[in-house]
């Protein structure tokens, strides 16, 4: 059902004027693609590494130039050329974790 759904909803012409908007948001990176949530947020900070807090869901950017310059260093000597990095992680955020919450006790 949710399948049928889905592609009824993609070969709807709002399904396709959304996808173009999402599409175009993304070129210009205004919007984040979080594949964890399958979801897209509005890029207000700058970073490579999204932190997703399983409890809150609250997410950061985390900027880390050298983890970065490693990655891409090692991913072009293999001969892959990226076209952009985004690592994500999923965990407890700093408020959560204050708490002594166990992240593994979170599934999103
Ligand atoms: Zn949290």
């Amino acid at each position: 059902m949710a399948t049928l759904l889905r592609k009824s909803f993609l070969h709807h012409p709002v399904g396709h004027n959304l996808y173009r908007a999402l599409k175009a948001l993304l070129a210009k990176e205004r919007i984040v693609r979080i594949e964890m949530l399958n979801a897209y947020l509005p890029k207000l900070q700058q970073g490579c590494v999204l932190m997703i807090c399983a409890h809150c869901e609250a997410i950061e950017f985390a900027d880390l130039p050298a983890i970065r310059d490693q990655l891409l260093e090692g991913i072009h000597h293999s001969g892959f050329h990226p076209q952009k990095l985004v690592i994500e992680t999923l965990g407890l955020c700093a408020d959560c974790s204050v708490g002594g919450l166990n992240p593994s006790e979170f599934d999103l």
